[in-house]
């Protein structure tokens, strides 16, 4: 198995090589495809296992097609409950799209607001966010999902355990109804199966 046959364009996999990855990890070689495909996805997974690039590569690959961003408008959201998950998620995708033409920014609380609305002003393509400062934004008229194509929840039990399920149900509110959407848990609980519930659509479930 190798990343070349997952279905990710060349400008992709010349990054994918550059960070020295070989083989694509499991949950890689199962969500890499559906995604692309445009199928939900509901995947149990641990940090360590890869995930980031899981659903990073085939995101990317999803939005060299399709239509360019307009002002204040998000194309994919990443939602992750910390600041340095965010920070970390957004540095993926920065090498992952290295050669292709799509921009990503990061939002969090903790920090000044008015850099990120200028950032926001002209789109972007992924948007990586904590729950409470995108609200904030979206309050503040910083931010547009009338072109929203992909919603991630990254760590999702984390964001459950830090009491964001309010803020995520004010997001999803907000959001396009047709999407795709992404899943991402350590666990399938209970209480993730009722968020997946009101989420996903007819979902691929991957568990490694
Ligand atoms: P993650 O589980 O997303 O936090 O990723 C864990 C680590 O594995 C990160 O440092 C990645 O750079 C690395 N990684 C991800 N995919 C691969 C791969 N297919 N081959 C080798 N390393 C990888």
């Amino acid at each position: 198995m190798s990343f070349t046959s997952l279905g990710l364009s060349e400008p992709i996999l010349k990054a994918v090589a550059e960070q020295g990855y070989e083989t694509p990890s499991p949950i890689q070689a199962q969500a890499i495809p559906a995604v692309i495909s445009g199928r939900d996805v509901m995947a149990a997974a641990q940090t360590g296992t890869g995930k980031t690039a899981g659903f990073t590569l085939p995101l990317l690959e999803r939005l060299i097609k399709g239509n360019r961003v307009q002002s204040n408008n998000v194309r994919a959201l990443v939602l992750t409950p910390t600041r340095e998950l965010a920070a970390q998620v957004n540095e993926s995708i920065e090498t992952y799209s290295k050669y292709v033409n799509l921009n990503a920014t990061v939002v969090f609380g903790g920090v000044k607001i008015n850099p990120q609305m200028m950032r926001l002003r002209q789109g972007v393509d992924v948007l990586v966010a904590t729950p409470g400062r995108l609200l904030d934004l979206y309050n503040q008229n910083a931010v547009k999902f009338s072109q929203l194509e992909v919603l991630v929840l990254d760590e999702a039990d984390r964001m459950l355990d830090m009491g964001f399920l309010r803020d995520i149900k004010k997001i999803l509110a907000l959001l396009p109804q047709q999407r795709q959407n992404l899943l991402f848990s350590a666990t399938f609980s209970a209480d993730i199966r009722a968020l997946a519930k009101g989420l996903v659509n007819k979902p691929l479930e991957i568990s490694v």
